[in-house]
């Protein structure tokens, strides 16, 4: 079975090339570098040992997305491409939808008129919305608008998958909703790599441990939360690819619209990362707490059961293992991909 991973260059994609490689899947992998660089994908050959074709393309250019169904035969698409940004994404909104949805429509397009029908998409937590009790359930209802327009492109795009299977018969479409991604391949050779200052927690923090960043800046210790910080369900990004493998298993089954988080159920504070973090590189790592980031939600996990019993998926790695893997990757490659 041949999977045309989109975005394969990127954080996420790059580990579930490997994954899938190691599952027995063919790979075809597609990027256009606006968020990452070729050397990821010679890495990623290299760990999975396997010249798999790449592609260098803009999925929001429909006749080369076309292209592809030409060129190659996918039996599954797996659509990790997209913007991510969410404070960008308000400042940058035309580009967000534009790019987010437009790539979709492309890739939905030229998979109807090649007859492909198997589609998993990176969809997110952030679906849920700030009034959903937690932990979150796929059976709580997506809110009507997210906190941000990233957030609305992955609502829509969730739409735009459940009104294509209705209209496909036989069109499968598995929406997986992430929660926190952190964490790197074991080798320390593949992992997360943002140009410029970080947004996100980890790797802003692994940044101070290389010394690249003064301190850790904490965005509130005044939740109601254990020890004043938010709470959020960390999973290693391991773990995460191999769901999607799991996923390809439901697709077999000719799942139809199939919803599932992939979380660990389990919530975590910004000071026990941080503490966590500390131990994995040997020293206190400097923080100081700030004024709460807007639009930041206190606490929300993962209800992981209905993936554990679908799927037949859990995760299995801690947040000692996600901090330990990030500070193998980041302290062989201090500057990333650029090192
Ligand atoms: P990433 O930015 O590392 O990877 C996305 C890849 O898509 C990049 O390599 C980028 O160059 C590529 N890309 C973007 N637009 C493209 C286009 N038009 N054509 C071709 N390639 C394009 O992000 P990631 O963290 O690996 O996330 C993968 C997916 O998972 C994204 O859709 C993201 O929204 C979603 N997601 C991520 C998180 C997270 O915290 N990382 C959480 C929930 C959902
Ligand atoms: N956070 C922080 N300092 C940072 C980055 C993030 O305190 O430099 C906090 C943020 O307020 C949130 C948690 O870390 O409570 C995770 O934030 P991140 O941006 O990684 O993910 P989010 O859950 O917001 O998507």
């Amino acid at each position: 079975m041949t999977i045309l991973v989109t975005g394969g260059a990127g954080y996420i994609g790059s580990h579930t090339c490997i994954e899938l490689v190691k599952a027995g899947y063919d790979i075809v992998v597609v990027d256009n570098f606006v968020n990452s660089c070729m050397e990821a994908v010679n890495r990623i050959r290299r760990l999975c040992g396997v010249e798999f074709p790449f592609e260098e393309i803009d999925l929001t250019d429909y006749s080369a997305t076309d292209g592809l169904f030409d060129k190659y035969k996918i039996d599954a698409v797996i659509h990790f491409a997209g913007l991510k940004a969410v404070g960008e994404s308000v400042t940058m909104p035309i580009e967000y939808y534009r790019n987010n949805l437009n790539s979709t429509l492309s890739l939905l397009s030229a998979m109807k008129k090649h007859d492909v029908k198997n589609f998993i998409f990176s969809s997110s937590a952030t679906v849920y919305g700030a009034e959903a009790p937690v932990p979150y359930n796929e059976a709580t209802p997506v809110s009507r608008i997210t906190s941000s327009p990233y957030g609305n492109t992955k609502l829509m795009i969730e739409y735009i998958l459940k009104d294509t299977a209705k209209a496909i018969s036989g069109f499968n479409a598995v929406l997986l909703r992430y929660f926190n991604p952190v964490g790197a391949h074991e080798s320390g050779e593949i992992g997360e790599d943002p140009t410029g200052i970080p947004n996100n927690l980890m790797p802003y923090v692994a940044r101070v441990a290389v010394g690249k960043l003064d301190m850790v800046h904490i965005f509130g210790n005044d939740y109601d939360t254990p020890d004043g910080t938010c709470l959020r369900d960390y999973i290693h990004v391991v773990d995460l690819a191999k769901g999607h493998v799991a996923a390809l298993q439901k697709i077999k089954e000719n799942c139809g619209v199939f919803v599932c988080n992939l979380g660990t159920g389990k919530g975590t504070s910004v000071l026990e990362m941080v503490k966590a973090f500390s131990k994995s590189c040997g020293k206190d790592l400097p923080y100081e707490f700030t004024a709460r980031r807007a639009g930041d939600l206190p606490a929300f996990w993962a209800d992981p059961s209905f993936a554990e019993k679908e799927l037949g998926w859990k995760a299995e790695k801690g947040i000692q293992e996600m901090c330990d893997d990030v500070w193998r990757w980041q302290s062989k490659n201090p500057d990333g991909y650029r090192s």
